[in-house]
């Protein structure tokens, strides 16, 4: 565990140097919102009244990515003035240390070329940015890898073109017919970046694949134990007040199948799109190679009602002005490692090896986080700066913050179950 980490403290420290990189926050008014809801519950209840209650996977998937008033869909809704802050977005030490852990195992895979990185929801592409400058610090750059964003937000992509590009991006009609990607550009340094719609669209090559903060925004059904056996909760209209209102399905519903038979829980949610898209990047990794980090807030498999809604940063009723809040759920991260160790059945690929679930406060530690924060630092001139890192770092690993309640979890080929006994993954242990 020690070596491990000192061993990670040692690339930081003679590779990645102790430029402080500043973190700005989103200051746009959020002047579309009460027209969003508008525009949305309009829609919803046309729906609901047409053809009877709504699944809370299918009210998600409506209020977050509804391509024209989608929450997700028309503006940035991190940082102090949106409605939520991500850990990339507190402080450059949190993507330098994915940034060296994805280093640290592409090389324990033998270093394959050309590879790409994907990442799934990257928001602002802060992340990213972290990420690509401290690959160019270890020279990898230019054609050695590619970048893969799957973002479904028309916006954030091009939020995301500017922080990781300095040209414009090439857009759909410009690209060569058949493209599997929605536009695409050249990094800073040099990297293919393209845009996809669907894991399934990504290239077939090696690929180290993250995702932070993604799978919480993937929808939900929620399932309820009743006298007569399982029901679905779905969200149907009040007539009188025409708000939005939870109801019980009279019957069972096909949702109601993806519980276990032994659930001693008499409330559950289950995420059947987070559980095909675990598939497909552990099907990737079993046939192309490549690793696997998920970062989210989530839990085992233990808890029941997490679905809720955040706007300014506090707790907002799901059901109250679609479209103005930000909609997630806790991720149940024992049912992700279920669909990455169960191949599906028509494909002819071998269960992935995963590691964690662990808190993020252990894993930063255990890669450095304590000795990277001390560095900065170091090379700090200004009290505000250094007191924002300090901060910063607080707010990451304290467990009555960040630490505890976001988790790391790693998917690896079955193939390299031998390497891993000797050289298990930083962080996990
Ligand atoms: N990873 C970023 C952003 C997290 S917010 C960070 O930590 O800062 C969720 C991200 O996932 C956003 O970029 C959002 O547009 C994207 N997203 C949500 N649902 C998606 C879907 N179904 N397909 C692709 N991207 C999605």
């Amino acid at each position: 565990m020690q070596s491990c980490s000192r061993r990670l403290m040692t690339y930081l420290s003679q590779k990645i140097g102790f430029a402080i990189h500043r973190r700005y926050f989103c200051d746009k008014a959020k002047t579309t919102l009460k027209g969003n809801a508008n525009i949305l519950l309009k829609q919803i209840e046309a729906r609901i009244l047409a053809a009877g209650p709504i699944t809370v996977a299918e009210y998600m998937k409506e209020v977050l990515t509804n391509p024209t008033a989608g929450y997700y869909m028309n503006r940035d809704v991190f940082g102090q003035t949106g409605d939520f802050i991500t850990s990339p977005e507190i402080s450059q030490m949190f993507g330098e240390l994915i940034a060296v852990w994805l280093v640290n195992e592409w090389t324990k895979c033998g270093r394959p070329t050309p590879f790409q990185i994907a990442e799934l929801g990257p928001g602002r592409g802060t992340l990213m940015a972290d990420i690509l400058r401290v690959f160019s610090k270890f020279k990898i750059a230019g054609s050695d890898f590619s970048v893969s964003l799957v973002e479904v937000s028309p916006y954030l992509a091009q939020v995301q073109e500017k922080q990781l590009s300095p040209r414009q991006a090439q857009e759909a009609t410009k690209l060569p017919q058949g493209s599997q990607h929605y536009k695409q550009s050249i990094s800073f340094y040099g990297s293919q970046v393209r845009w996809y719609n669907h894991v399934a669209d990504l290239p077939r090559t090696f690929t180290l694949f993250l995702a932070h903060e993604f799978f919480d925004a993937l929808p939900i059904h929620k399932l309820v134990k009743v006298d007569q056996g399982w029901r679905e909760v779905l969200i149907d209209l009040n007539r009188e007040d025409l708000t939005l209102r939870f109801v019980i399905s009279r019957d069972r519903t096909p949702a109601c199948l993806y519980r276990l038979d032994n659930e001693s829980r008499e409330e559950l949610e289950v995420s059947p799109q987070s559980l095909i898209i675990t598939q497909a990047m552990a099907a990737r990794i079993h046939q192309d190679g490549g690793i696997g980090l998920v970062i989210d807030y989530g839990h085992e498999g233990d808890k029941t009602d997490t679905f809720r809604g955040f706007k300014n940063h506090k707790l907002h009723d799901p059901l109250v002005d679609p479209g103005t809040a930000d909609l997630t759920a806790d991720v149940d991260f024992s049912a992700l490692k279920w669909a990455a160790t169960h191949p599906r059945t028509f494909e002819d690929w071998k269960a992935n090896l995963t590691f964690g679930t662990v808190d993020q406060k252990d894993f930063l530690t255990r890669v450095g986080i304590n000795l990277r924060l001390e560095q900065l630092l170091a090379s700090c001139r200004d009290e505000d700066v250094a007191l924002n890192l300090k901060s910063a770092h607080k707010m990451l690993t304290d467990p009555m913050e960040m630490g505890s309640k976001f988790k790391f979890l790693a998917l690896y080929p079955s193939v390299m179950e031998k390497i891993l006994e000797r050289y298990p993954p930083p962080g996990f242990v």
